[in-house]
């Protein structure tokens, strides 16, 4: 990794951190920077500061000011930054880490969907079909015939049929509307009878490329489930279930961040753009709490003059364009070497593009300067991406540091994570699955292949620059759950699994710190306590670093910080 950090800090940051520089060789002093009349806006004392540096050093206070970091060092030394008008806290011994950042999720588009769809999660009070029907049969009392239905977040495996609803049993709960039942790992969607027949879709329409419509093995009848493009070949055929009013959006999204921040989350590297609107508004209202980033279309960012660092500033920032190539890890569709072996159809899992698709996809982005994140799950997808990548890198020799992302990247053998650190590519892993979705990955994946699955250790060991994400709300987005998964790697179940790939705390805080913002170039600003970066941070209610580990998920976030402003107290 080190290789990916020893630059320094670019142009948003220079003149302070110049000035910090020149400050500490006159004063002689470690890292106290700034003395006598500069008085900070914030100071925080008495704490452990887990800065994340280089060096991983630990400072007992930090001062801020104009939301950035202007001095680390004793409590003593930064009290002398203290003015009439600087906020203090005394955190009294508690840990302090940097603000935690979510590499990849759909949060805004979650956040905007309550009220929109269904919920018929387990945590929404589904335990069977029955329930499920149940919640379906509530909605469809609310809404004329006719108008869709669409739920989200069912998981097969957490349904005490251990399988997923059929069609028949959705048109028993709203024979009169269309209904879509989205899975939590999304990739995969079930529909009712009506929506099938709106679409025209019936036993005789052949799969299409990139997808699959379940059927019946012995009548060949749709029996409801539909993969990748085959959902597009229903869904593009029912009435929308119509966008919420702007007032209502942005009151969404602002308990949403409100949530974000009570978990340590002070940055999202958001997908989709459709919050864009709703966070600029916030924004302007002064009631942004969470640092956002979210991807663009080529077109927009090319139109916008945007470069691989993507375009916008500390709060609201585009960072490149998205791509899809496979299936989903918990929903067992990514596109895999070996097929999965929790079915006897020999089946591999759904490849959405063919290598030209993608090559074609991603060279346009290249062609413009553009930074790509690409879903690229599964082993034989990303043999194919890697290939793509290679040929690009010769086609695009001028683009050295693009920090081109994988999105998800889980199931690596050893002959792709050497490939991935040969050409510098930039994998964000599922942080939250070994724990959160870990006791129904076995079956499907093996024991074997979990042991290279979520591969952290393997990446750190090659020097990769990784981090990890939630991919909210495919699972939930707390960072300890992450922290309790990859550290001890066993599921929620209490099964180890994939015991080879256990990392250290510290380790596991790079991901979600330094590591994610180097791998969007926000290296500068954010992901790690020093002079220059914008004074984001938490203080925890137990000590990170020496609680047994096993009860990572439940230490307490006491207070989120961001530019040196709180946004949240417990
Ligand atoms: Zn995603």
């Amino acid at each position: 990794m080190g290789k990916y950090f020893k630059h320094g800090c670019g142009s948003p940051t220079k003149g302070l951190f110049i000035l910090a520089t020149i400050l500490i060789l006159a004063l002689g002093t470690t890292s106290m920077a700034l003395a006598g009349p500069v008085v900070a806006d914030f100071v925080l004392l008495n704490g452990k500061v887990v800065t994340v540096d280089s060096n991983d050093s630990i400072v007992q206070a930090v001062a801020v000011k104009s939301g950035k970091i202007i001095a680390l060092g004793t409590s003593s030394e930064i009290r002398s930054l203290v003015g009439a008008e600087t906020r203090v806290i005394d955190v009294r011994g508690r840990t302090v880490i940097p603000g935690l950042l979510d590499s990849h999720g759909h949060h805004a588009r979650t956040a905007m969907r309550a009220g929109r769809s269904v919920d018929v999660s387990q945590e929404a009070g589904v335990d069977n079909i029955a329930d499920l029907q149940e919640k379906i049969r509530a909605r469809a009392a609310t809404i004329p015939k006719g108008a869709r239905i669409s739920c989200s977040k069912e998981d097969d495996f957490k349904l005490a049929e251990k399988r997923h609803p059929t069609r028949w049993e959705l048109d028993e709960a709203a024979p009169d509307n269309p209904v879509s039942v989205s899975t939590v790992g999304g990739h995969f969607t079930i529909y009712n009878s009506l929506a099938f027949e709106l679409a025209g879709i019936t036993k005789d329409t052949p799969d299409p490329e990139g997808g699959k419509f379940e059927r019946d093995p012995v009548t060949g009848e749709l029996t409801g489930g539909t993969h990748e493009t085959a959902r597009r070949m229903v869904s593009n055929s029912l009435p929308s279930v119509p966008d919420l009013p702007m007032e209502i959006q942005m009151a969404a999204l602002k308990a949403a961040m409100l949530d974000w921040s009570r978990n340590g989350l002070t940055t999202i590297y958001n997908s989709g753009s459709g919050a864009l609107s709703a966070m600029t508004s916030l924004r302007r209202q002064g009631e942004q709490i969470v640092r956002f980033r979210t991807n663009g279309s080529i077109d927009a960012l090319s139109a916008l003059g945007a470069d691989a660092r993507g375009i916008g500033d500390e709060w609201i920032k585009v960072v490149g364009s998205k791509h899809l190539m496979d299936g989903a890890c918990s929903a067992r569709t990514l596109y895999m070497r070996e097929p999965f072996l929790h079915r006897d159809d020999d089946f591999y899992g759904v490849l959405t593009k063919t290598k030209g698709q993608i090559f074609e996809e991603l060279d346009r982005a290249w062609a413009a300067g553009i930074r790509t994140s690409t879903h690229s799950n599964g082993d034989a997808a990303l043999d194919i991406y890697l290939d793509v990548i290679e040929e690009l890198q010769k086609r695009y020799p001028e683009q050295t540091d693009r920090r081109d992302i994988i999105i998800h990247c889980t199931v690596t053998p050893p002959d792709i994570v050497a490939r991935i650190a040969s050409l510098g590519l930039f994998p964000t892993i599922f942080g939250a699955y070994p724990w959160y979705h870990g006791d129904k990955l076995a079956p499907a994946y093996g024991e074997k292949r979990l042991e290279y699955m979520f591969a952290v250790r393997s990446f750190i060991d090659a020097g990769v620059g990784v981090s990890a994400h939630s991919d909210y709300s495919a699972s939930p987005y707390p960072p300890l759950m992450a922290f309790q998964g990859l550290v001890n790697r066993v599921t929620s179940g209490g099964k180890p699994t994939g015991q080879s790939q256990k990392i250290s705390v510290m380790e596991c805080l790079r991901l979600y710190t330094i590591n994610a913002a180097y791998m969007y170039h926000d290296e500068d600003i954010l992901g790690s306590l020093e002079i220059g970066k914008y004074g984001d941070m938490v203080v925890l209610g137990e000590d990170i670093l020496t609680v047994p580990t096993m009860t990572l998920i439940d230490v307490p976030i006491d207070i989120t910080i961001v530019g040196g402003e709180i946004v949240f107290k417990r």
